[in-house]
């Protein structure tokens, strides 16, 4: 309640006094100018309250130069709080020379027995917090001549201050330079204190900046990456479409040119397979970049559909054998799916890509007198197929084992002679087997071989 007060009546007089922000780099200033305000529009209405107690006082004990310094002073805070024509400086100057010449006053008047001294040591650190330190050693010097000047009227007699009459002028010299020194190493502790803030406050409205600055570019780097990443993919998947489509022509063309001429000497047919085997096999890469693009791009869907996996594993072997019998390679198949549960549930097309391009890589990376062999099994539920594809080749590197998943990487690439390959082939039979309910796992010994292994759900119901 009185948090709200306070808030309000504050919101009250920086609106009243168009008091500004300034300068917000400089926050010390701010803060300083903030505090002198809080502190004058605090002692106003103290002030005005502690008035008129003191002037009935001082009338009914005949008191009249109390009357008239504390009334000089109220005046002086009253002009301070509701003049919104003097600037701040001006305004902490004078509010600092009322108090000062206030507390002089009383001390001639009442002597060092209130709390007078306190009140010059209040002024001093006060000073300090709102205007800095050298204003705050300021006010230490002239408290100092003050007091020096309070000595001399003593001793000399220049004045008659009753209140000093009887005091020794020993005691009241010690009291005087104590109380410098103690406000005097006032002022240094708290402007000491001041400024490692401020510093502190810095150092931690740069570090602030600096995060900023580095998020902004974090987020602009980000946002650039998947702006291109968009790009990369519309324009592989544009740009295999646009291939494909001429290719399919050049293809059909070969075809109808075999069949067109009649006696096709041996030279004229080789161009033609070359034609073919070049052609489908540019069009084998552009399939694999437009699966890929989809894929990245999340547009890859499923197909699922009942097959026999038997009869699909058969074809895919009989697909490869001559290819593996080329390479003097024994390929072999170990299928312990049984005949009557082999009509299966899943992505046959997915399923037979995934398979075809490991044993394509299997006799691929497999040297000449090797072994290539494919295990399938099926889970006690019928729910579940595992395939396991075991070569003898040339191994993956252990630090690779992730990498060859990654689109476009090949283990290979320093090798003037490596292996033919996009180097898409695994992403994106890792993704298929993902979107098939399994992961495509592998283990693999450099130079012993690798084993290739996934396990899919097939089952016939809710699938
Ligand atoms: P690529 O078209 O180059 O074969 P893949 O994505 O199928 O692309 O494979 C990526 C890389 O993984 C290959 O370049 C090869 O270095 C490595 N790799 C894949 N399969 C095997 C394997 N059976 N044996 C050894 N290395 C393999």
């Amino acid at each position: 309640m009185l948090k709200k007060l306070w808030s309000s009546y504050h919101q009250w007089y920086i609106k009243y006094s168009r008091f500004s922000k300034g300068d917000e780099q400089d926050e010390l200033s701010y803060f300083r100018d903030k505090l002198f305000v809080s502190i004058l529009i605090l002692i106003f209405p103290l002030s005005v309250v502690s008035y008129f107690p003191s002037i009935v006082t001082a009338i009914l004990l005949d008191k009249w130069l109390l009357l008239y310094v504390d009334t000089i002073a109220v005046s002086v805070i009253a002009f301070l709080f509701f003049n919104v024509k003097i600037g701040l400086r001006i305004k902490k100057i004078v509010f600092s020379i009322n108090l000062f010449l206030l507390s002089f006053a009383l001390i001639f008047y009442i002597g060092l027995k209130s709390s007078n001294g306190l009140l010059l040591f209040m002024l001093s650190v006060l000073v300090t917090l709102y205007s800095g330190k050298k204003a705050g050693i300021w006010t230490v010097v002239c408290t100092a001549i003050g007091y020096l000047l309070t000595v001399v009227i003593t001793y000399f007699e220049l004045i008659d201050i009753e209140v000093f009459a009887g005091e020794r002028i020993e005691i009241l010299i010690i009291i005087f330079i104590n109380n410098t020194l103690i406000v005097l190493m006032s002022v240094f502790s708290v402007s000491f204190l001041i400024r490692h803030l401020h510093n502190a406050l810095l150092k931690e409205h740069h570090l602030q900046n600096e995060l900023i600055e580095k998020n902004r570019n974090v987020v602009a780097a980000k946002e650039k990456a998947e702006e291109s990443d968009r790009l990369k993919t519309a324009f592989m998947a544009n740009m295999s479409h646009e291939i494909r489509t001429p290719m399919y022509g050049i293809l059909g063309c070969a075809e109808l040119l075999k069949s067109h001429v009649s006696s096709p000497d041996k030279d004229f047919e080789e161009y033609i397979e070359v034609i073919e085997t070049n052609g489908q096999e540019l069009l084998d890469v552009m399939s694999d970049i437009l699966n890929i693009s989809k894929i990245e791009s999340g547009l890859m869907t499923l197909n699922k559909s009942q097959f026999n996996v038997n009869a699909n594993i058969k074809t895919i072997y009989k697909e490869f054998l001559p290819q593996a019998q080329l390479k003097n390679i024994q390929f072999t198949i170990n299928n312990f799916i049984p005949i009557d549960n082999s009509i299966v549930h899943t992505d046959f097309e997915k399923l037979t890509v995934v398979l075809k391009h490991l044993v394509e890589n299997a006799i691929k990376y497999t040297l000449e007198g090797g072994k290539v062999v494919l295990s399938c099994s099926m889970n006690a539920n019928n729910t579940q197929i595992t395939f396991i594809l075991k070569d003898t080749g040339i191994g993956i590197p252990p630090d690779k084992l992730e990498t060859i998943f990654n689109p476009f990487y090949q283990v290979d690439v320093e090798n003037k002679n490596a292996l033919h390959g996009s180097g898409i082939g695994l992403s994106i039979s890792r993704a298929y087997v993902r979107m098939l309910g399994g992961d495509l796992e592998l283990e693999s010994i450099e130079g012993k071989g690798t084993a290739f292994m996934f396990s899919i759900d097939v089952g016939l119901k809710g699938n």
